[in-house]
């Protein structure tokens, strides 16, 4: 195994992608990790997608700091609704609710995953 730095880790990460972001965030306290650096279980996780790969990556908050620091996040937004972005990444059937996450799109749900995009007050 190779051990590598958190700046090493990003810089990884960020190596060849053109990253956009997504529109909100999505609160999860249930189990996943950081696609940039690996943490287990941040407590919000920000939507990058990469242009080029068309591929969906999931972020903590630390990690899209440091992102945003060390490249030019393209703009604008990716129009795409987070919640399914981040479910199709992680292999999740939209309509298969995870456990104790009845309705994903529920905002008053406390444990639940939704961003805040889609309905007009995402505070940005
Ligand atoms: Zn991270």
């Amino acid at each position: 195994m190779t051990t590598m730095t958190y700046e090493e880790r990003l810089h990884a990460f960020a190596q060849g992608k053109r990253l956009r972001r997504f529109r909100g965030m999505l609160r999860f306290p249930c189990d996943t990790t950081c696609d940039a650096c690996g943490s287990a279980l941040p407590n919000y996780l920000y939507g990058l997608r990469d242009m080029e790969a068309r591929r969906d990556y999931f972020v903590g908050a630390n990690c899209l700091t440091r992102l945003s620091q060390m490249l030019i996040l393209e703009r604008p937004f990716v129009r795409a609704n987070i919640t399914s972005a981040y479910l199709a990444a992680r292999g999740i059937p939209e309509e298969l609710a995870l456990p104790h996450q009845p309705r994903l799109e529920d905002p008053s749900h406390p444990c639940c995953i939704h961003g805040r995009n889609g309905d007009g007050h995402d505070g940005a």
